[in-house]
């Protein structure tokens, strides 16, 4: 691996080069993956068993960092399968934790992974990812089951499933997430509930931009202009914690041919290193703003 290949090139290597992108992984075969590279890679990468489902089936995730991680050190989390139906959302943060673990050396990720804890959770909702369903196993849609500016904690967290998120997110300090979805194509933000725009909305919107130019997407916008709803998971994350949480929806069909989810995969992956470069610049204080243009879809 040459160092000096740039990393939107090596996305596209790493995913036509993998004989295994297809079909999708399964909730046991992303579990044995991470354990072999939380023992593989024992300095950087470690394997976290964070509960159980309603039907009892594991829920995990890994970290990945070169800090000697605190509680304090600032975290980026991924997170796919809200919705069991859209298996490509788990099938994208699992490849993109491969792809982490693998160019872990290479400039950009090294320099993330020195003043970062990276966490990768494929799997929220592992019953409806099994059977094939949107919602959990008590058929409750995890995606609204989480407080907002509205609803508190007291009439949110029903489920087993967003509990677990919840822990994640008071277990570390996550400053910014993606929670990959594959419902439609488009990169949102919050409020999901609300048309009022947040105090961070500039910072949202150039994340977006990135994101969604990194990925050929044309969609970018608050969410409650695609569709509003109550109990998002990036509204909750945002209201807690200030959390920079974005949905990114990717959708293919699962009948798709392996070229096609093939390069869903990969822009996924393009979009996820795009979202770490400009969190860099954003720390830095060297974020510049797309100026609104001409069909500007954000609000
Ligand atoms: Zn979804």
């Amino acid at each position: 691996m040459s160092l000096k290949i740039p990393l939107a090139l090596l996305c596209l290597i790493f995913i036509y080069q993998s004989a295994e992108a297809r079909p999708y992984r399964s909730q046991k075969q992303i579990k044995v993956y991470f354990k072999e590279a939380s023992s593989k890679h024992s300095e950087t990468v470690r394997y976290h068993h964070l509960g159980y489902s309603e039907k009892q089936k594991d829920i995990f995730y890994i970290t990945i960092t070169k800090t000697k991680a605190t509680k304090n050190t600032p975290a980026i989390y991924f997170n796919g399968s809200h919705h069991g139906n859209e298996k490509l959302s788990a099938e994208i943060v699992y490849q993109l934790a491969k792809f982490i673990v693998e160019y872990q050396d290479s400039s950009l990720i090294d320099s993330v992974l020195r003043n970062n804890v990276i966490i990768l959770q494929p799997i929220v909702n592992p019953d409806g990812l099994q059977l094939n369903t949107r919602s959990n196993a008590l058929g409750r849609d995890p995606n609204r089951d989480y407080p907002f500016p509205e609803r508190d904690e007291h009439e949110s967290f029903r489920l087993k499933e967003t509990k677990l998120v919840k822990k994640i997110l008071d277990n570390h300090r996550v400053e910014a997430a993606i929670s990959f979805h594959s419902g439609m194509k488009g990169v949102l933000w919050p409020w999901c509930y609300s048309e009022k725009q947040t105090t961070d909305h500039n910072i949202f919107r150039e994340l977006a931009i990135r994101i969604a130019k990194a990925m050929s997407l044309s969609t970018f916008e608050q969410s409650y202009f695609n569709y509003p709803s109550r109990g998002e998971f990036i509204d909750y994350a945002y209201m807690k914690h200030r959390t920079l949480a974005l949905t990114v929806e990717l959708s293919e069909p699962s009948y798709s041919d392996f070229k096609k989810q093939a390069s869903s995969i990969q822009r996924a992956i393009a979009g996820s290193v795009e979202f770490l470069k400009a969190l860099q610049l954003l720390r830095q204080g060297e974020l510049e703003y797309t100026p609104r243009f001409d069909r500007d879809s954000s609000r």
